[in-house]
């Protein structure tokens, strides 16, 4: 067993991870990353499928995820545009698909109408909540306690307004069914991307990527880190001490199957949904076992298709497309930069994904083609590379996109969340206001938990 000490020991090379331990660095703090995984990166990751170059986790930045396009500048890396040109494509109720260009579906006037009313009402409503701490607003009880389905259907009876309006923070967002999620985990989700119009504009959200990959900035960060980051080290045990509640020195101790680290202060750098696969000795507060327990993932499929060419171009559609009527609910253009083959890349979500988990895998690939081929035509059906990023079965994640409260939670424990335990510290995209469920906001909580230890390693 190895047995090394530093000032902090951080669990998880992630993006939130690998922030906090180099931000630690610069404050002249002694580290060590211990990750489960024979990779760093977590919930990003880039990988050659069958000579295909596919971002398997999270790819795209937006304009307004300042702390992630900071640190992409500072590794310089560079970015390019999601390809966005020709009609998008919309499949309603009749099952029909039709062209369009903006930002609004091409529904009825009267739909459209509700829609963009509600749109208004929730905007007004976004603007009122504070992502860091939507608990404050005086209307949290009420709205954390119906769901967003349910509050939709109090505005409307129109049910093609109703589901798409639903399906930008519910399907395309928390990835959870609408009825699993109250209307105040909706408006954080949209407060965190700064207002609702931000987060049902696609050229807004999913602006740009990174040329080879987004899983180069916690991989660079981690580079700058050398032997301090140990792969394959699931920690299992974490043994700690609060001098504050009178025992004696404040210490952790995390051990994994081959190694042992000794340090003051601990950062706990994944999602909640896992804490639990760690033993605390002694055990965490009443409050976080309460709290953990009401915190789950969601869960999507991205599925990639890559065809010899772009085809859908030629017939002028820019590739995105959504229905809150077929399986696939969205689907862009995903060719890589400087390739000249093309990528389609679709998500299926929620009880679709769980559906279409119980198909044999070339049923569940026929279906997702089929879905695929009512955006854009046959040629859909035939990629010379389809590939399905799973990370349910991911034991390391366990979901996906991340985590978020069930019905009733965010207003009860909301404001605990990234409270630390002693020296134990906590740092994820899932504890996020700005930038919420998303690499940006895994390193604004990085650059919080590390900048909270530096001041409480000073006092
Ligand atoms: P993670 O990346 O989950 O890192 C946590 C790390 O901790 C993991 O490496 C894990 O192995 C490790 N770990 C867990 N338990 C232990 C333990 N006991 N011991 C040691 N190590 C442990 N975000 C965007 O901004 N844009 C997108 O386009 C986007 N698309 C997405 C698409 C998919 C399919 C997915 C899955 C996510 C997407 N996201 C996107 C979300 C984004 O990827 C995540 O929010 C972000 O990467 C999370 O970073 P993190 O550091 O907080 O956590």
């Amino acid at each position: 067993m190895t047995e090394i000490t530093r000032d902090v020991l951080i669990i998880g090379a992630g993006a939130a991870g690998t922030t906090a331990a180099n931000d630690l660095r610069r404050a002249g703090l002694s580290v060590a990353v211990l990750e489960a995984r024979d990779r760093v990166g977590g919930r990003l990751w880039t990988d050659v499928i069958d000579g295909a170059m596919l971002e398997i986790g999270g790819q795209w930045v937006s304009p307004d995820q300042d702390a992630l396009k900071d640190t992409i500048e500072e590794l310089g890396l560079e970015t390019y545009s999601r390809y966005r040109d020709g009609d998008s494509v919309y499949v309603g109720p009749d099952g029909q698909t039709h062209r369009f260009t903006g930002e609004m579906f091409p529904v009825s006037a009267e739909t459209e109408k509700v829609i963009a009313e509600i749109t208004s009402l929730l905007d007004a409503m976004v603007a009122e909540i504070d992502p860091d701490q939507p608990w404050a607003h005086p209307r949290a009880q009420e709205w954390d306690t119906i769901t967003w389905d349910a509050w939709l259907r109090q505005q409307t009876d129109d049910d093609e307004a109703v589901r798409n309006l639903a399906f930008a923070t519910g399907s395309a967002m928390l990835t959870k069914p609408t009825h699993a999620f109250s209307l105040l985990q909706s408006l954080l989700m949209a407060a965190s991307a700064g207002s609702y119009s931000n987060l049902v504009d696609a050229d807004f959200i999913l602006d740009k990527r990174v040329v080879g990959g987004l899983q180069q900035v916690p991989v660079l960060l981690a580079e700058r880190l050398g032997d301090d980051v140990f792969l394959n080290q699931p920690v299992r045990t974490l043994e700690w001490s609060d001098p504050s509640t009178g025992s004696g020195t404040q210490f952790v101790i995390a051990t994994t199957d081959e190694m042992t680290v000794k340090a003051r202060y601990a950062i706990l750098a994944f999602a909640p949904v896992l804490y639990n696969r760690i033993s605390f000795v002694p055990a965490l507060p009443r409050r976080q076992h309460q709290m953990h327990q009401h915190i789950s993932m969601g869960f999507v499929i991205k599925v990639h298709a890559v065809y010899e060419r772009p085809f859908w171009r030629e017939s002028g559609l820019s590739a995105t497309a959504f229905s809150p009527y077929e399986l696939v609910h969205e689907a862009y253009d995903n060719t890589n930069h400087g390739d000249d083959r093309g990528t389609l890349v679709g998500f299926v979500s929620d009880q679709n994904a769980d559906d279409v988990f119980t198909l044999t895998a070339e049923e569940r690939k026929e279906r997702i083609l089929e879905s695929l081929s009512h955006y854009y035509g046959p040629e859909a059906k035939n990629p010379v590379v389809y590939y399905e990023s799973d990370w349910g079965t991911e034991e390391w994640t366990r979901g996906a996109y991340a985590a978020s409260f069930d019905m009733g939670g965010l207003h009860r424990y909301g404001a605990d969340l990234r409270t630390p335990v002693g020296p134990i510290h906590f740092a994820c995209s899932d504890l996020a206001g700005a930038g919420y469920q998303h690499v940006d906001g895994a390193i604004r909580m990085g650059h919080l938990a590390a900048s909270n230890i530096v001041a409480s390693s000073r006092d």
